[in-house]
C-alpha cells in the first residue's frame, strides 16, 4: 500500500474545489491534497497551478542552493549522441535501432536488448551498458 503525501504547492490550499473542502458543514475549510502519488514537480504537486506557484516561492531559491549554470552549455559532437529507433514491418527487416549523433548525424546500429537496456552513452557514441 502506497502512503499519503500531501501536495507541495504553497497555494493548494486556497484553490477551492470540492475535492478540497473537509469537515462539517458549519467548519467547512479547503485543505491541501492529499494522494498517494502526483503528477506534476517530480511528483509532488496535484496539478501544473500548484507546480506554477511552488517554483514562483521556491525557485530562486532552489537555484541558489543547487547552483546557477554560470556559463554557456555546450553540445559539440563528443556529446550529441541520442538513442533512437525507426519503425519498419517485419517484411521489410522490423524496427531499427541505434545511437545518432545530432551534430555530425553519424548513425551506429544496435541491437533491440541495447536500446531497451537503460544504458547511458560515452563521448565516442558507445553503449555504457
Ligand atoms: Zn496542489
Amino acid at each position: 500500500m502506497s502512503q499519503l503525501k500531501y501536495c507541495q504547492g504553497p497555494l493548494c490550499h486556497t484553490h477551492d474545489t470540492n475535492d478540497r473542502k473537509k469537515g462539517p458543514k458549519d467548519n467547512r475549510r479547503n485543505e491541501t491534497r492529499r494522494r498517494s502519488n502526483f503528477n506534476y514537480l517530480g511528483g509532488n504537486a496535484c496539478d501544473m497551478r500548484c507546480q506554477s506557484e511552488w517554483f514562483d516561492v521556491y525557485g530562486s531559491r532552489a537555484l541558489d542552493h543547487f547552483g546557477r549554470i554560470t556559463e554557456a552549455k555546450v553540445l559539440t559532437k563528443d556529446n550529441a549522441w541520442s538513442i533512437r529507433y525507426n519503425w519498419r514491418s517485419q517484411e521489410d527487416g522490423g524496427y531499427q535501432h541505434y545511437v545518432h549523433n545530432h551534430l555530425t548525424n553519424e548513425r551506429r546500429p544496435i541491437t533491440e536488448q541495447q536500446y531497451d537496456s537503460g544504458h547511458t552513452i560515452t563521448s565516442d557514441g558507445q553503449l555504457n551498458i
